[in-house]
């Protein structure tokens, strides 16, 4: 396949920017007809993804004749990842591994570990392989690795404010298992409570691991035993006022615990500038009380499915989709809390004025942004807008 033409700003391939959607952006808000549109100063591609895309392209220019592998989805975003293997570059594990693929690994290949990072493990076979490795694990995240060291280090539980399967919370998982710690994943307020219920003596180790997900905790981890002494990061695309608001029911819970049991409380914020910037900037546009919020980005991203919560917090009809095919006589969106896509008929007013305001995670490319805009003036019957007009 022949790499795109270079964007003009930054000189690299994997660049997705649009014109459109950085007049959008720079406006705040446009009319179209019997549209209004909205967007948030900052949404997108944030640093980490840009510098993950960068390390790639930079990879295979400096190894053009080697087998090429990304350990996993490089971000969270189908158009990426299928870039990613026009590019030719083949994928070791999750929906898209190529069959037998670790076993072929040589210490010829060239291996891409994705922005998230790895688990221990991962990294281990991978240098008894001999593979180059190329880490595009992104500074961000390195931060709650290195509180989580800590605070095994210093004999504390890591609570983690995540989602249990995440490539993010995996790798922090394998760290601190590694590091001879323990470690507990709540999601959101619902487990928070659930395990504050238990702090607070009012139910037993197998009601509280009961009502936690698969997986939540380490091997060996014993409630009577290892919650004392905890400490509390957060996965860094997780809502912010979720995060803090955890850290507060936490903190409260503990409070008997570290008054009389020699227990103590620590909570260190682990979300990324990106994810604090887009959700702050979704906040404010949202206010304005649009008719419809679009967030646009892949399913299994959690930064896009946080900032439409965003929208529901304001009460505002928030739905997060992929792109514009989403988009029809019905939409086909993510369901919160459950995940499930479902259909949504009657999304868009037929005729009077309509403000939609729009959104993308920090795994979007602002292209398909600028298409599912498109595709929202096509289907509303207002002129499509070009790149200049705005
Ligand atoms: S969302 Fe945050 S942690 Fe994730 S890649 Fe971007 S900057 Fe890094």
């Amino acid at each position: 396949m022949t790499p795109p033409e270079s964007y003009p700003e930054t000189g690299h391939r994997y660049t997705y920017r649009s014109a459109l959607v950085d007049r959008l952006r720079a406006a705040g808000q446009v009319r179209v007809g019997r549209l209004r549109l909205l967007m948030p100063q900052s949404l997108g591609f944030c640093w980490g993804v840009d510098r993950a895309l960068a390390m790639v392209q930079d990879a295979r220019q400096r190894f053009p004749d080697r087998r090429m592998w990304l350990l996993n989805s490089i971000i969270h975003n189908p158009k990426v990842n299928a870039d990613m293997r026009e590019f030719g570059i083949r994928f070791l594990k999750g929906k898209h591994a190529a069959p037998g693929a670790l076993e072929e690994l040589t210490d010829k290949d060239v291996v891409i570990v994705p922005a998230f990072s790895a688990m221990i493990e991962e990294m281990q076979f991978l240098k008894e392989r001999g593979c180059e490795v190329v880490d595009t694990t992104c500074p961000w995240v390195i931060k709650p690795h290195k509180r989580a060291e800590k605070y095994v280090r210093e004999g504390y539980t890591t609570i983690i404010h995540g989602t249990v399967g995440h490539d993010e919370t995996r790798s922090t998982c394998s760290l601190v298992t590694h590091r001879g710690g323990h470690f507990l994943v709540v999601h959101d307020l619902g487990e928070t409570d659930l395990l504050c219920t238990f702090l607070r003596g009012k139910i037993d180790s197998a009601e509280l691991m009961a009502g936690l997900h698969p997986g939540a905790a380490s091997e060996g981890f014993r409630p009577a035993d290892h919650l004392d002494r905890i400490g509390l990061i957060n996965q860094t695309t997780m809502l912010a006022s979720e995060s803090r608001e955890i850290g507060n029911r936490l903190k409260s819970a503990m409070e008997p615990r570290m008054s009389e049991l020699g227990g103590d409380f620590l909570d260190f914020d682990t979300i990324c500038r990106a994810t604090q910037d887009n959700q702050d900037a979704t906040s404010a546009m949202v206010a304005e009380s649009p008719d419809l919020f679009l967030v646009v980005g892949g399913f299994d991203s959690s930064n896009t499915n946080n900032l439409a919560r965003v929208g529901d917090a304001a009460f505002v009809p928030a739905y997060h989709i992929d792109g514009p095919t989403s988009l029809g006589d019905v939409l086909t969106c993510r369901e919160r809390p459950s995940g499930r896509l479902i259909q949504v008929k009657d999304w868009l007013p037929k005729d009077g004025p309509v403000t939609v305001a729009f959104t993308a995670g920090a795994s979007t490319p602002d292209t398909v942004l600028a298409d599912v805009v498109q595709r929202v003036l096509q289907l509303a019957g207002a002129t499509p807008l070009d790149d200049f007009m705005v």
